[in-house]
């Protein structure tokens, strides 16, 4: 290979660390690639861009990551940047170094907005499930040290952004995964950032009292180096101050000046063994006295992120308070690289670490121990991937705000997690910009706008879907709390009405009003009532679900036992009827009906076109009684719209407002000028729908509200050669 300049010291690095030389050229090749693609290429510091790829390759070595991250680290930006193929990095690197990529790319579109400490929490994890490979996150937290690292050439207001989202996100990021080398220069950096006069006070003062540190280590390490040399214990003590920031939220969170602290200083015994550990404990603390209370054992009880160390302050040389940190050597490299002190790949990402005692293994229970919700460890056993939170899903509000939900959640879900109040008035929702059915999956990141309405109207079928406890037992509460009973003894009683009571107790004994229900995704005959009661489902809507039971015709469904009921259509009166789906006729528009072979008659609007085609003995004059104010009928309107998204919440709000409820949505664009916006509901009659598109066309940028009818013939199209239909008698 030729000599590369910027990859000198990463080869250096890689060759002292033991590297096989495949691996090396391999990764020098990934390096050559992504130079020749971001030549011409500058960064706001007007350097070239390769030298930022570069950097952050030179941050992973130092982790001792695997060849395929290091790839990736001199890939991670092209796919972004340049107009390179998915397929051309497969096609020269492979799947593994192409999903690397990607997953970096795909995290650096996520943006963090709110300040909560609950929602930073919530990102953090919703950044590690995104990622499902830790290496990917490794890859983040590089690419973010080096912005950081040259973050001052960038505008002051995105300075405060970057630095603000570092400290919220990253470096505790970091520090979960136990990357205390990492973690620290990211608070420092982000810092110098948000706190300027902090930062620099603090690092002044530091660099003032070095020499007296110096001395103070110097005089300890006297000390006590003796008695460690007659005990046979090789130690490497040295003292050095805390980083910038553990000594600012130090004096912040004890309200002191920088003077009044006085364990800035920590001095580090790094020995070989855990014995030793306990061994130069109790040498120090005979030369010289401890402060109470401030020892903390975390070998016998590590950290949730595996650190391990003893931890103590003493009065140290000079009376001076002194904290020492005592570990091995094993520890120590925890301490700094954290789940990456293990993350090695003994082949290219095929390695399954299934021995229990695997270190892998342990660094993964225990960090599932700590983040409590995942219960089974064994799960993430099987795979050097690890995918802590596969069992959740993390979906955001258009604020930014983030919200955990378990597996297969949706919008009512996250409705109800926003709020019950939301929940309850829930009529719809956006994902990621667009018209989303209730039930819709949700996946990670997906953005969630809920459309709600002013009035609560849950809906009783949403417990068909819903997965959360919370949004289960909320929409119970409201229906327990708003009548369940009257509206199922109301529901119950239309229907029998409808279905005269002989056949209403055939349907129920039979099961079939049951398996109607199911049908209709209610839980149990009674929520189909109490839906019924309540308005949700209409009485038509059942009885077309309803099969005729066998011995139906004893009981003379379609023609007999004709009391005078209640009918919302005059001269269908007894009659097996539906209304058609291609014109959608509502109460106060002038019908006519078909008659069908198999499904009765079915009710056209007398404009509709599938009119055109059928002979003129199947058609039957009827008109609307007007007496059908507890049902409901479905018809689809057509918006046209300047192109704002923003509209279709306004335009949705307007329908529900007139007690209509919305079944159907769809949102088109026009020459990508003209939104189309097209909405199936459900009401009672033609004075409704005025009132609705009145209120659409009131919308500022709406151009045009129209009923639309659908082009498609329907279940109900006449067919021809059907002479044998009998003509049902005719009322009226
Ligand atoms: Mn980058």
């Amino acid at each position: 290979m030729s000599e590369e300049p910027l990859f000198e010291d990463i080869k250096k690095e890689l060759i002292a660390q033991k590297r096989e030389k495949k691996e090396i050229d391999e990764i020098e090749k990934a390096f050559l690639f992504a130079k020749r693609l971001h030549d011409g290429q500058y960064r706001i510091s007007e350097e070239p861009y390769i030298i930022h790829p570069v950097e952050v390759a030179k941050i992973l070595v130092g982790l001792k990551v695997d060849s395929h991250t290091l790839m990736a680290a001199f890939l991670h930006d092209i796919l972004e940047d340049t107009d390179t193929r998915p397929e051309e990095i497969e096609e020269l690197f492979g799947k593994d170094v192409l999903t690397l990529v990607q997953g970096v790319t795909k995290l650096s579109k996520l943006q963090f907005k709110s300040n909560e400490e609950r929602q930073a929490e919530n990102f953090r994890r919703l950044f590690i499930a995104m990622a499902n490979d830790i290496r990917i996150v490794f890859l983040k937290l590089a690419d973010r040290l080096h912005n950081m690292r040259t973050l001052n050439f960038m505008a002051a207001n995105k300075q405060q952004k970057i630095a603000r989202e570092t400290l919220d996100i990253f470096a505790p990021l970091a520090n979960r995964l136990g990357i205390g080398r990492i973690k620290a220069e990211l608070e420092d950096l982000s810092l110098r950032y948000l706190e300027p006069d902090k930062y620099f006070e603090i690092a002044q003062l530091v660099a003032q009292t070095k020499s007296e540190r110096e001395a103070t280590v110097k005089l300890l390490i006297d000390k006590i180096s003796q008695d460690v040399k007659k005990s046979g214990i090789n130690a490497q003590i040295t003292g050095r101050a805390k980083h910038y920031y553990s000594i600012y939220s130090k004096m912040k969170r004890l309200n002191i000046a920088f003077h009044d602290l006085y364990d800035i200083t920590a001095v580090r015994v790094i020995v070989d063994s855990e014995k030793e550990c306990y061994e130069v404990l109790g040498l120090i603390h005979s030369q010289f006295k401890p402060i109470p209370g401030r020892f903390k054992d975390y070998i016998a009880m590590p950290k949730g992120n595996m650190y391990q160390s003893l931890h103590t302050s003493v009065i140290g040389p000079r009376s001076k308070p002194l904290e020492v940190q005592i570990r091995t050597w094993e520890m120590h490299e925890i301490a700094e690289y954290g789940v990456a002190a293990h993350w090695r790949y003994k082949e290219k990402g095929s390695q399954k670490a299934n021995n229990p005692s695997d270190i892998q293994f342990s660094w993964m229970r225990k960090l599932v121990e700590y983040n409590k919700e995942v219960t089974s460890a064994e799960d993430f056993v099987d795979s050097v991937k690890i995918d802590l939170f596969s069992d959740q899903v993390f979906a955001f509000t258009p604020n930014g705000d983030v919200f955990d939900l378990p597996v297969n959640a949706t919008p009512v879900d996250f409705a109800y997690r926003i709020h019950s109040e939301v929940g309850n008035k829930t009529v719809g929702a956006l994902v990621n910009g667009r018209i989303a059915q209730l039930d819709t999956k949700l996946k990670n990141g997906d953005i969630v706008e809920i459309l709600t309405s002013k009035t609560p109207a849950p809906r009783l079928d949403w417990l068909n879907f819903v997965v959360t406890k919370q949004a289960a037992s909320k929409i119970k509460q409201w229906f327990k709390k708003n009548n369940r009973e009257e509206h199922i003894e109301v529901g119950r009683a239309n229907l029998e009405h409808e279905l005269t009571k002989a056949v209403f107790d055939e349907y129920l004994k039979s099961g079939e009003l049951e398996k109607t229900a199911k049908q209709m995704n209610y839980v149990s005959t009674d929520d189909l009532f109490a839906a019924l009661g309540y308005g949700e489902t209409t009485v038509n809507k059942i009885v077309n679900k309803l099969k005729k039971p066998d011995n139906a015709k004893s009981h003379e469904f379609h023609g007999g036992s004709r009391k005078k009921s209640e009918k919302d259509i005059i001269g269908l009166e007894g009659l097996l009827y539906s209304i058609a789906k291609c014109c959608s006729p509502i109460p106060g528009e002038p019908i006519v009906g078909v008659v069908t072979r198999a499904k009765g008659v079915t009710v056209h609007r007398i404009d509709c076109q599938t009119l055109e085609h059928i002979e003129p003995e199947r058609l039957m004059d009827i008109k609307w009684s007007g007496d059908n104010t507890n049902k409901t009928y479905n018809t689809t309107i057509r918006v046209e719209t300047a192109e704002k998204m923003g509209l279709l919440k306004d335009i949705i709000a307007a329908v529900s407002d007139n007690n209509t409820n919305i079944t159907y949505a769809n949102v088109k664009s026009k020459n990508g000028k003209i939104g189309i916006i097209e909405l199936g509901m459900e009401l009672d009659n033609v004075d409704t729908l005025k009132k609705v598109i009145l209120s659409i066309q009131a919308i500022p940028d709406v151009y045009s509200v129209k009923r639309i009818q659908t082009s498609y013939p329907t279940q109900n199209a006449p067919r021809k050669n059907n002479g044998k239909q009998k003509k049902l008698p005719k009322k009226n």
